[in-house]
């Protein structure tokens, strides 16, 4: 890790309280109470019938990847020099959204679409913890 900060989410008042449940490592979905819809990222009302009322649900924390790409020209350098190459991924959950996010634990050319993974949580900062996602171990057969 560089001494370098790296640029980290500002917490706002619709995304508080997911950023919340990240630093207790849980993956928080913003529910419409109005119509059920799952939304990522939150925000004030729902996409998908406009309610302002909603609750927050923890996800399954599973989920596949929909697309990726592997990053190899660290920018800002400083920062991201030490961790090239890296992935960013669109991740689809189990619930539905999709949320963008790091996959850790495995060489970039072993990513494919459709890729089963699971969430774990990276505590960068006491406010922040990020989401980020590891290939899901298949079941060890009996
Ligand atoms: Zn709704």
């Amino acid at each position: 890790m560089s001494n370098h900060a790296r640029p980290l989410p500002e917490p706002d008042a619709d995304s508080a309280p997911y950023w919340q449940g990240c630093r207790e490592h849980r993956l928080l979905l913003r529910r419409c109470t109005d119509c059920g819809g799952v939304q990522f990222p939150p925000g004030p009302r729902c996409p998908d019938c406009g309610a302002r009322t909603h609750d927050w649900v923890e996800a399954s924390g599973r989920g596949w990847v929909f697309s990726w790409i592997v990053v190899h020209h660290p920018v800002p350098r400083e920062v991201y020099q030490d961790e090239v190459p890296y992935v960013v991924a669109l991740i689809e959950l189990a619930e539905g959204p999709r949320l963008a996010a790091n996959i850790v634990g495995c060489e970039p050319a072993a990513i494919s679409a459709g890729m089963a993974v699971t969430v774990e949580f990276e505590d960068v900062t006491e406010q922040i913890t990020l989401p980020r996602f590891r290939p899901t171990q298949p079941a060890t057969p009996t």
